[in-house]
């Protein structure tokens, strides 16, 4: 298996139940979702997103032909100290992860953290498992260490979620013009249903990526 990753970086993971936390951003290639260009998205299963994800022109991006050799790039951005933590994300980063790159990463002293649209089974072996469904898409992951939900979503509602196996439940409002309002209407769910989190997407906010 070769890999190909648009960017890796260190940052603080911004948003949802581990927010704050020191993290390698392991940013791979391709969507099953979306081409990544704007002439397609009208056309794309998933419309709102904000995340550029095609190619491997970013930060640290290329094209890595063992896992062993991803693991030591993304080992060598953790600083030293703590606990090494990489948040694989993409991109739908579940098309190109696999038990071989797992293993890796945990070698390399890596937990391991991935953020997926839930419509791939995820491997064995991931340490924190953050499912963000897309509306009209069909969910197979469904289960996992939270749920991400963007909110408000019309075909997309918290209540369809909640019989799922998942630790924490978190609602994100989505980002764009009328984002005051979505977090106020966020912040009234979770007050009036308090099974769910409220998830800021506080990386936007300090201008970090
Ligand atoms: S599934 Fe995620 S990466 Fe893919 S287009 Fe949607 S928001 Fe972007």
């Amino acid at each position: 298996m070769t890999y190909s990753v648009k960017e890796m970086f260190l940052t603080l993971q911004g948003e949802g139940a581990q927010a704050g936390r020191a993290a390698v951003f392991l940013r791979f290639t391709g969507c099953n979702l979306w081409s990544g260009r704007e002439v397609d998205r009208q056309k794309a299963q998933c419309r709102f997103c904000d995340t550029e994800f095609v190619g491997m022109d970013g930060q640290n991006g290329g094209q890595f032909t063992t896992p062993m050799s991803l693991a030591q790039a993304a080992a060598k951005l953790w600083p030293g100290g703590g606990k090494p933590y990489v948040v694989c994300t993409g991109g739908e980063p579940l098309l190109q992860l696999d038990t071989p790159l797992i293993d890796a990463l945990h070698d390399a002293g890596f937990e391991i953290a991935v953020e997926t649209n839930g419509t791939i089974v995820a491997p064995d072996g991931i340490d924190w498992l953050c499912v963000s469904p897309k509306a009209g898409v069909p969910l197979k992951q469904k289960s996992g260490d939270e749920l991400k939900l963007v909110f408000p979503q019309e075909e997309n509602k918290p209540e369809d979620f909640e019989h799922l196996d998942f630790a924490h439940f978190v609602l994100q409002p989505m980002d764009g013009p009328d984002v005051i309002e979505y977090t106020r209407s966020a912040v009234r769910h979770c007050l009036s249903h308090p099974g769910w989190g409220l998830s800021l997407q506080t990386h936007k906010w300090i201008g970090i990526s």
